[in-house]
């Protein structure tokens, strides 16, 4: 059976990934697994392990690390993010496609380490759109928000790496263009 495909989703927080993610698992929930991350920060209200995230304490985090349990983390912001390495290769393994939905370090640690994935990089229409939309989220304090913003512009400079740019303007365009992308690669031949 032929192996599946691995898209990576990366950007900005605050750019809307997390919204394209639940609109493309809305429509392909059948045919592509969602990597459901692990980190060390507190859950937001409404967030639930096991759906969202895995919440973990920092030592459990760093325990997996040291077996090579993740495919790629990062510390972001003060926090650890992962992708656990296991349900990823099993999904690929049965031919699943594979979404993950993760910051620009650890996307970048994909590329190196799974040349085939698919990296699709989504763009806000412009930083003091991704400013405002942060504030709107509220989720952070400004402070917190401040740092976003520093990295996002720091990682603006890495879109050369990745094989597609979405730009998030408006939402139902940005789902519509994430999904050309996986049915034109779903097309591609060979397929790998
Ligand atoms: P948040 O705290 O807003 O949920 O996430 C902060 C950032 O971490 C977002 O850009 C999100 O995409 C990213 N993130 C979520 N899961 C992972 C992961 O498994 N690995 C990496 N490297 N980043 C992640």
């Amino acid at each position: 059976m032929a192996r599946g495909t691995l898209f990576v989703m990366t950007g900005a927080s605050g750019v809307g990934k997390g919204t394209i993610r639940a609109q493309v698992m809305g429509y392909l929930h059948r045919s592509l697994h969602y990597s459901i991350s692990m980190t060390t920060r507190a859950p937001r209200p409404g967030e639930k392990n096991g759906q969202d995230y895995y919440f973990v304490s920092k030592e459990e985090f760093e325990a997996r690390i040291a077996r090579n349990g993740f495919l790629e983390y990062a510390e972001f912001v003060g926090n650890y993010y992962g992708t656990p390495r296991e349900p990823v290769e099993e999904a690929l393994n049965k031919g699943l496609d594979v979404l993950l939905e993760i910051e620009v370090q650890g996307a970048l640690q994909v590329a190196k380490q799974a040349p085939d994935a698919v990296m699709i990089f989504i763009v806000p229409p412009s930083l003091s759109e991704l400013k405002h939309r942060l504030l709107l989220r509220g989720t952070e304090s400004l402070e917190k928000i401040e740092k976003r913003l520093a990295q996002a512009r720091r990682e603006m400079e890495a879109a050369h790496n990745f094989h597609y740019v979405v730009v998030n303007d408006e939402l139902g365009s940005a789902v519509n263009d994430f999904m050309a992308i996986i049915r034109a690669e779903r097309l591609r031949y060979p397929r790998m």
